[in-house]
């Protein structure tokens, strides 16, 4: 059965799913943005885990369990700060969104939801960052490694990241 890809609006601490990716930053001990907001709907329990992690790098993805959420998982992923887009933001985006992937797989997962990863504090555009979010989700879904996945969603925070994310899967469908 071919997975579903789509873009949802959500508090994404608020999703029964298998596995909700995290946009954290290296140190993997809780930040701002939506890792806070993680952190704080998982309980202290999180951050201790995350502790045994040893950080993580950027590009990077490392799985926890999710404690008090309703998602089984997390996936820390380190996402680039946007410093113009020359210094190899876009490759270490798209190894977010693969390593994502590939962690929550290796656990069996078969239903994920990223948030916007590093379109926030980080300041990478919200647009090129939807689009390869998209592009690298759908190329990685055509691997035979990824063929048990059912159910992959874009969490959208705002209703402006919402329409940009559903124009795009419109017209990359
Ligand atoms: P980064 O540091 O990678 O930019 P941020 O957490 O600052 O990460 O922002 C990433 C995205 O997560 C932004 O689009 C932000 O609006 C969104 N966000 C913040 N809180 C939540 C939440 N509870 N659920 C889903 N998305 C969220």
């Amino acid at each position: 059965m071919a997975a579903t890809l789509r873009a949802l609006r959500a508090d994404i601490t608020t999703l029964s799913i298998d596995a909700i990716v995290n946009a954290a930053n290296s140190s993997l001990l809780g930040g701002g943005g939506v890792d806070g907001a993680i952190h704080r709907a998982a309980g202290p329990e999180l951050v201790a885990a995350c502790r045994l992690l040893g950080g993580c790098r950027t590009g990077d993805a490392k799985l926890t369990r999710g404690f008090r959420l309703p998602a089984r998982w997390v996936v820390h992923t380190v996402g680039p700060v946007w410093r113009g887009g020359r210094e190899g933001e876009p490759e270490l985006l798209a190894s977010c969104y693969r390593r994502s992937l590939e962690v929550a797989a290796a656990a069996g997962a078969r239903s994920i939801a990223f948030p916007c990863i590093s379109t926030g504090i980080y300041g990478y555009p919200l647009e090129p960052a939807a689009r390869l979010a998209i592009d690298t989700v759908r190329a990685a879904l055509a691997e035979p490694t990824h063929a048990d996945w059912q159910d992959l969603s874009f969490c959208c925070f705002s209703a402006g990241d919402l329409a940009v994310y559903e124009s795009l899967l419109r017209a990359s469908a």
